[in-house]
C-alpha cells in the first residue's frame, strides 16, 4: 500500500513536471520545425463538419466557464467562432487556399531587389490561440521572374492564417517565395506584438518580436543592410 502510494506521488509528480515544462515551452515560444505540425487526416472532414464540431467544443467551453448560453448575446457564439476559425483565422491550414504561383518574366528587373515593406500581419500564437499582429518586409532580387506585389501580401496572409509561431512563418513566407520566384534570394523581417505576452502572462505592453529569415545573397552583409535601410530597420540580425 505504501509502495503504492509513493509510486503514485512520484507520477503525480512528473506528470506535474510535464506540464510546467509545456506551460513554459508555451510562454517561450519555442517552435519544433518549420513545417506546421499538421496530421495525415487534416483534410478528411469537409469545412462544415468541422465547422460543426468545433461549434459543439467551443459551446462545451463557454458552458464549462459557466455562461448562459440562452442568452441572445452569447448564443451565436460557439457557432460563430467555429466558421471564423475554419474559413478565416484558420484558413490558411488548407493547401487548396495557397496563392496560385504565377510569374512573369521582365528582363528589365534583372538582379534588382524588389522590396515590399509594411504587409500588415495578422497570425494567431499557436501556444494560446492568441493574436500576433504586426508587419512583415519581404524582398527578393529577381533573377528575371517577377511575382506581382499583391502576390506576397498574398503568400503572408495565407501562412499568417495558421496557428504558427513567428519563426517559422517567417521561414514558411521565404521558402514559398524561393519556390515561387526560382531564387535563393529571397528575405524577410517580420516585426510583430504577441497578445499573450501584451495582454497577459508578463503583460508587457510594448514589447514587439523581430524576426529575420535571409537566403541567398541577403546573407551577405552590404546586401542584407541595403534591404534593412530601405525598411528602416536599426537592428542588426
Ligand atoms: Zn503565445
Amino acid at each position: 500500500m505504501y509502495i503504492f502510494a509513493a509510486l503514485k506521488n512520484k507520477e503525480m509528480k512528473l506528470q506535474q513536471a510535464l506540464e510546467e515544462q509545456y506551460e513554459e515551452r508555451g510562454n517561450e515560444h519555442i517552435g519544433s520545425s518549420s513545417e506546421t505540425p499538421i496530421r495525415e487526416d487534416a483534410f478528411v472532414l469537409s469545412d462544415d463538419e468541422k465547422i460543426e464540431r468545433i461549434q459543439n467544443s467551443v459551446r462545451e467551453i463557454m458552458l464549462t466557464l459557466g455562461l448562459d448560453l440562452t442568452d441572445d448575446s452569447l448564443n451565436g457564439t460557439p457557432k460563430r467562432v467555429a466558421k471564423m476559425y475554419v474559413k478565416e483565422i484558420f484558413g490558411g491550414l488548407h493547401p487548396e487556399r495557397k496563392p496560385k504561383s504565377s510569374t512573369f518574366k521582365n528582363k528589365y528587373k534583372y538582379g534588382e531587389m524588389l522590396v515590399e515593406k509594411n504587409i500588415v500581419l495578422y497570425s494567431t500564437c499557436e501556444h494560446h490561440l492568441l493574436p500576433i499582429v504586426g508587419r512583415a518586409h519581404v524582398a527578393y532580387i529577381s533573377n528575371g521572374s517577377v511575382v506581382g506585389l499583391s502576390k506576397m501580401n498574398r503568400i503572408v496572409d495565407y501562412y499568417a492564417k495558421r496557428p504558427q509561431v513567428q519563426e517559422r512563418l517567417n521561414i514558411q513566407i521565404v521558402k514559398e517565395l524561393q519556390r515561387v520566384l526560382g531564387t535563393e534570394d529571397v528575405a524577410c523581417v517580420i516585426d510583430a506584438k504577441h497578445l499573450c505576452v501584451n495582454s497577459r502572462g508578463i503583460r508587457d505592453i510594448e514589447s514587439s518580436t523581430v524576426t529575420a529569415e535571409y537566403g541567398g545573397k541577403f546573407k551577405d552583409e552590404a546586401v542584407r543592410r541595403e534591404f534593412l535601410d530601405y525598411i528602416n530597420l536599426e537592428t542588426e540580425f
